[in-house]
């Protein structure tokens, strides 16, 4: 059969497409770039946002209005909310991999091998989150915590090193929980193929002592963390239900830098919380400006139904909010420049990942994207670069092969 496979949302959804894409693969499915020249849709749904809802619904609706025959299955977190009238099957989130492939009668799920378009491959250990952040609809959406059993998922590394992936991104819904996060990067780091070892985001609370020794020690774990703020108020963050103080994100991540000069950090910020003041804004922007970031995610505040915050009194006005996430993002350009000037005249290591117009491009051990000049280099290589200049604009550090 012929079918369009469209994903939205975090990296776990995006591993769970691509074990569905590989399995329907192995069993002789072909798929299509556009959903017209398809047997069957698939859409894989994404709700953290009222802004991704809105995306899911609007294509749900135009594929059902232009191909009313086309057989629609529709799964995951808009699933959860409320079954899809338009769709022919709506599966939940609970065992929505086995439930689609069964869909197909595919009994037998393989682990993946091999990813579409893609050099690095992610790697599912943890599903689950029991945190219940005030905004946040996750865990009304996803099952209880749990994590993967630690010899099933180095097998999994196995296989991908066996189809020449060098670079492993450890996912989950709330990853941190994974109970044995640094033995398990210990672990892989002993595969011979694979190159490099990187967590998709771990909370700051959760980022224990053999976490950092790994970064620091271990050459194959990259170093790189991103680490949501989501802001620099305590009375924010209490709101929030965030486990954390800014006082304590301010020491732990100056902790690790000292620790770990070169490393990249990232995070990300919620602007336009319920009773968010100037001042509760301000402090965000100081917690940023004190620490050696070099990127900020920025979202505006958008209630999701259900969640604490979505009762919650204070509503910010949108143009506060779009006005504070302009300030966001324009401080963000600027703690990039600091951080690759930083690095100017330095040598890197750079998984390659693509080619265009004579230059690669790809991502350095701390996360920067980088562009090769003057050198098409094959993808999935890891060369030593040299940093020459950067464009903030575009968030891209202008190299050149060593
Ligand atoms: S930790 Fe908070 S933001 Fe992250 S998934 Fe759990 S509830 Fe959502």
């Amino acid at each position: 059969m012929k079918i369009y496979l469209k994903t939205y949302g975090c990296k776990v959804n995006q591993y769970e497409s691509e074990k569905i894409r590989y399995n329907l693969l192995q069993n002789g499915h072909k798929f299509v770039s556009n959903y017209k020249d398809s047997d069957i849709i698939i859409i894989n749904s994404c709700i953290v946002t009222a802004k991704s809802e809105k995306k899911n619904v609007d294509l749900i609706k135009k594929i059902k209005q232009s191909n009313p025959d086309k057989k629609l299955i529709v799964a995951g977190c808009l699933v959860e909310k409320n079954c899809i009238k338009e769709a022919d099957l709506n599966i939940n989130n609970d065992n929505k991999i086995k439930k689609i492939l069964e869909y197909f009668n595919i009994k037998t799920i393989k682990n993946i091998a091999e990813y579409e378009k893609q050099t690095r491959a992610f790697l599912k250990i943890q599903d689950g989150c029991n945190q219940y952040c005030s905004y946040c609809i996750i865990p009304y959406l996803r099952d209880e915590e749990k994590n993967f059993d630690f010899n099933g998922i180095i097998d999994e590394a196995n296989d991908l090193a066996l189809n020449n992936y060098k670079e492993i991104v450890l996912t989950g819904i709330h990853l941190g929980k994974y109970d044995r996060l640094a033995s398990l990067m210990k672990e892989i780091s002993k595969i011979d193929k694979i190159k490099r070892i990187r967590l998709s985001s771990i909370q700051i609370n959760e980022i224990n002592d053999e976490i950092v020794n790994q970064i620091k020690s271990n050459k194959k774990v990259m170093p790189h963390l991103h680490i949501s703020l989501q802001s620099g108020s305590n009375k924010i963050l209490k709101k929030m239900n965030r486990p954390y103080s800014k006082e304590y994100y301010i020491d732990k991540v100056k902790e690790i830098q000292k620790k770990i000069p070169e490393i990249g950090i990232t995070t990300d910020v919620i602007v336009g919380f319920p009773k968010e003041t100037d001042k509760d804004f301000r402090e965000t922007v100081d917690v940023l400006k004190k620490l050696n970031i070099h990127r900020v995610h920025v979202f505006p505040f958008s209630k999701r139904k259900n969640t604490k915050a979505y009762r919650m009194k204070g509503d910010i006005d949108n143009s506060i909010k779009s006005q504070r996430a302009r300030i966001i993002r324009k401080l963000s350009k600027k703690l990039f420049e600091n951080f690759v000037t930083k690095f100017l005249g330095e040598k890197l290591n750079v998984l390659v990942e693509s080619s265009k117009n004579q230059a690669s491009y790809g991502y350095s051990e701390n996360y920067l994207r980088c562009k090769i000049e003057s050198d098409i280099i094959k993808s999935n290589e890891i060369v030593e670069i040299k940093v020459k200049s950067y464009n903030s604009d575009k968030r891209l550090v202008i190299t050149e092969k060593v």
